[in-house]
């Protein structure tokens, strides 16, 4: 998602607003003169500032907030983003004009994307999208929800992400805001793994951003075709695509496109079992995004590196793989969640702050009434305090909302909104504490990994809503198959796991087909539609691949993959070494 830190700042460059001249026009012209060089000639628009500066005395007001938003912005274009946002908070604090106060507030959302405080970033947005009715110039709109969906997308709100996007691209955006838009979009569905849904859409992006000239874009919206045909099993010509433009893919310079790139090219060389690109291609990735902090990227080159050790048969490499890929990992995973956290705090807060504001409300009606009963009888008295204790009361009540609603951000950071289990982040936690504890206590685990059958054709024939509902359906299902101390999780989409503790392979096998069957026994007449639902299980134990959870789950993933291919709705196994279990498991 990095890539996004210089196309958001550079959307904020290109992007502009010209509210129109009232006072002075002669400032006003270097005004209009600063704002068109501002991104294509620095040196001009910085001399353009200096004597802006020197006949200020000449300006209106509007003419010099607008003067401070150019050297706000000229301090955050220079890399000194501490000052540009502290210029920018000053102007939105002071300002009353909303177009002032509404580039100021984007300005920050971006500045603060690239310095990484997702919370301030989150807050500012909220005040930039208070102010967005008040917005007439589509452009500086689009400016608006592409910083909003950058913010979003950061801190893991897709579906916020795709609507910002959505939303740019319905409103006739300019040829270059269609580019950035789509790849928001695109980066939006990948987030949501929902990148296969939109075939058209990608090939379209990939026209759009070269009729734009812009070739950062271009590449990404290639490496996400990529991605999506060597799922559709065409792996050669997705290898092709990206080899073909790896000359225009390097020139461009930009690391986190390169890194992510090569990543995907690694994946797919090792999906096509060749192991020496495959590494070539992940050793690049790495030596690209490794600067650039952590990224998904930056993990999948690593796993890919492990693989191919392990398949190999190069022990000592792949635990040297295995330990880089595991740190990439959890630290990826540890920042994801801390920038989810930093979203849903600072949703509380707001929250919170209309809370405190309602009470102030109440307070205010309630000195009101007080000023009206003092010129009353001694009996209203008796309702004044009466009224007293209410409001003593609502205090009571808006602490302990407080509480709660601290308690349910936290829940819900943690759970997945459509099924109600853990998502994948909780149940990745869960699973690692409890694979700790009972290696420590020399305690066999088992676990399931399952994936919908032809799901999209569930959602295609009978609609996304019927879709949610199966999800919901097989979530109740197995939590009802799970024993009580079993973990389970929703991976993403239609993809779940459970883990089993104190199982071995043969009893963990024998609760997939439990979870197994009773998915297949559904009913769905509920819908109003006759269909089955199925799914296909992979299974892997701790006997066979120790009790690394990042290995289970990746032996669980294989035998699932090989589930898939086997006919589907059916059991898998990694590492049985005994072929009997094995057939058992497809019965
Ligand atoms: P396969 O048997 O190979 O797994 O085929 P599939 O159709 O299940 O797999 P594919 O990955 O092609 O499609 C998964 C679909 O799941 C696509 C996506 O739209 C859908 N999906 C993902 N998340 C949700 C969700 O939250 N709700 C609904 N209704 N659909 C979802
Ligand atoms: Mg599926
Ligand atoms: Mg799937």
């Amino acid at each position: 998602m990095r890539h996004w830190f210089a196309a958001a700042l550079a959307a904020a460059m290109l992007f502009g607003a010209s509210p129109r001249a009232t006072a002075s026009p002669a400032f006003e012209a270097m005004l209009r003169q600063a704002e068109a060089v501002r991104s294509a000639d620095p040196q001009q628009f910085n001399a353009l500032l200096g004597e802006l500066n020197a006949s200020v005395g000449s300006a209106s007001q509007r003419q010099r907030d607008e003067l401070a938003y150019l050297k706000a912005y000229q301090l955050s274009y220079s890399g000194r983003f501490d000052l540009g946002i502290e210029a920018a908070r000053e102007l939105f604090d002071r300002s009353e004009d909303a177009s002032v106060r509404f580039r100021a507030a984007a300005l920050m959302v971006n500045s603060l994307a690239v310095t990484r405080d997702f919370a301030q970033g989150v807050r500012y947005m909220n005040e930039m999208l208070a102010l967005i009715d008040q917005i007439e110039d589509p452009e500086l709109r689009h400016h608006g929800w592409a910083a909003a969906g950058t913010i979003s997308n950061f801190v893991g709100r897709h579906e916020d992400g795709q609507r910002f996007a959505e939303l740019m691209l319905a409103d006739q955006p300019n040829p270059r805001t269609a580019c950035f838009a789509g790849a928001l979009l695109l980066e939006s569905l990948f987030g949501q793994r929902k990148l296969a849904d939109r075939p058209d859409f990608m090939a379209g992006q990939i026209d759009r951003c070269i009729a734009a000239g812009e070739p950062v874009m271009t590449n990404y919206a290639r490496a996400y075709q990529a991605r999506v045909m060597s799922w559709h099993g065409d792996r050669n010509e997705a290898a092709a695509l990206l080899l073909r433009h790896l000359p225009e893919i390097e020139a461009t310079r930009y690391p986190s496109l390169i890194g992510f790139v090569y990543s995907t090219l690694a994946e797919i060389a090792f999906s096509g079992g060749d192991y020496a690109q495959a590494d070539n291609f992940a050793r690049r990735s790495i030596a690209q995004a490794s600067g650039m902090g952590n990224s998904a990227a930056l993990v999948a080159a690593h796993r890919v590196l492990y693989e191919v050790a392990l398949q190999r048969g190069d022990n000592a490499a792949a635990l040297a793989h295995h330990i880089n890929f595991a740190a990439a990992d959890k630290a990826y995973l540890d920042e994801v969640s801390a920038r989810a956290l930093a979203y849903q705090q600072v949703m509380a807060e707001t929250r919170e702050k209309e809370q405190a504001i309602e009470l102030l409300n109440r307070e205010n009606q309630l000195l009101q009434l007080r000023e009206q009963a003092s010129s009353l009888s001694a009996r209203n008295n008796q309702l004044l305090l009466a009224l007293l204790a209410v409001m003593l009361g609502a205090l009571g009540v808006w602490t302990w909302r407080t509480r709660r609603s601290q308690q349910l951000f936290r829940r819900l950071a943690e759970t997945d909104a459509l099924t109600g289990i853990p998502n994948r982040l909780s149940f990745s936690r869960r699973a690692e504490e409890a694979l700790t504890l009972s290696q420590r206590n020399q305690e066999e685990v088992g676990l399931v990994m399952f994936d919908l059958d032809e799901f999209k054709s569930i959602n295609d024939r009978f609609g996304h809503a019927t879709g949610d509902w199966v999800l919901r359906e097989v979530a109740r299902a197995c939590s009802e198959v799970c024993r009580r101390h079993d973990i389970l999780g929703r991976l993403g989409g239609e993809e779940f796991a459970f883990l089993l503790v104190g199982c071995d392979l043969a009893s963990s096998v024998a609760l997939a087909q439990a979870c197994r069957k009773r998915i297949a026994a559904i009913d769905t007449s509920g819908t109003g539609q006759a269909f089955t639902v199925t799914a296909s299980f992979g299974v892997a134990g701790t006997r066979a691949c120790g009790h690394d959870f990042l290995t289970l789950l990746s032996r669980a993933d294989d035998a699932l993959y090989q589930a898939k291919h086997a006919g589907r709705d059916r059991v898998r196994t990694h590492g049985a070494g005994d072929l009997a279990l094995d057939a058992a498991a497809t019965n």
